[in-house]
């Protein structure tokens, strides 16, 4: 989505955030930064193009690190960034960085590019300074929304929407977003069923039109976001009920071909 640097900075800083103690897909997963041993291997786990230094690795870089957990964790609640608090955090995660321009590697992206120059070649402040730069890019692109939590349920994964169509609402740890499809199914399933039972009881009610209605859930989950991820959220409900829809159509036009071929043989 941005270009190369920005993206596996912004990953790096959300599997970092996803080693805290919490719900990953219904699952609990235990806090995963407690040891250098355990700072090491989920190091060596990210993009090796960060280029973020392990020889300095002893208990004070492991504290460092798990404050700038924390510090990334509460700005990245507070987005969509609308407000100065979050801000000021990333101020201060910023404090001493400098900039300095560098030659890209060409293809699509830019010439030269801007890269943070951290305090210290220590891995704590090398972190700080590119992840504090990723947050601040986001910021003044106006581009914060992109940093979410996943929306399945049981689940408080960190996610970031690297897609060009802000698409992306669930976390890849478990099967958030299946769990979330079948649930979607299994509401409109029963409002179908509901549907035809008021229709054989000759209660006035349009099937298409239940339907269509999303299900709560779907509707708090678009209260709760901006309009364009709502419309986001509502694309992506439509794109589930396709399947569904092309089917009903199907047997509609099955149902008006039967129609016609009764007229025809009227005549
Ligand atoms: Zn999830």
């Amino acid at each position: 989505m941005f270009h190369a640097e920005i993206n596996r900075t912004l990953t790096a800083a959300v599997n970092l955030m996803n080693t805290s103690e919490g719900l990953h897909s219904a699952q609990a997963s235990p806090d995963q930064l407690t040891s250098i041993e355990s700072l090491r291997k989920f190091l060596s786990s990210q993009d090796s193009e960060l280029k973020w230094p392990t020889s300095t690795l002893d208990r004070a870089q492991v504290d460092s690190v798990r404050d700038l957990r924390d510090t990334v964790h509460q700005i990245w609640g507070a987005a969509p960034i609308t407000t100065k608090e979050p801000v000021e955090k990333i101020n201060t995660l910023l404090e001493g960085v400098g900039t300095r321009v560098v030659r890209t590697s060409g293809g699509e992206e830019p010439q030269f590019r801007a890269v943070p120059i951290p305090v210290s070649t220590q891995l704590a402040d090398v972190m700080t300074a590119a992840i504090a730069d990723a947050l601040q890019f986001l910021v003044v692109n106006d581009e914060t929304g992109r940093m979410r939590t996943c929306k399945g349920d049981e689940c408080d994964a960190v996610i970031v929407d690297l897609t060009r169509n802000r698409s992306k609402l669930f976390c890849d740890f478990g099967n958030c977003a299946n769990r979330a499809h079948v649930r979607a199914y299994r509401a409109r399933q029963a409002a179908l069923r509901e549907a035809g039972r008021r229709a054989l009881a000759g209660e006035a009610a349009e099937p298409s039109a239940t339907l269509a209605k999303p299900s709560a859930a779907e509707k708090a989950a678009q209260i709760n976001e901006p309009t364009s991820e709502s419309a986001v959220a509502a694309k992506e409900f439509r794109d589930r009920m396709r399947d569904e829809l092309m089917e009903k159509r199907e047997k509609k036009d099955k149902k008006s071909k039967k129609k016609k071929d009764k007229k025809k043989a009227k005549k």
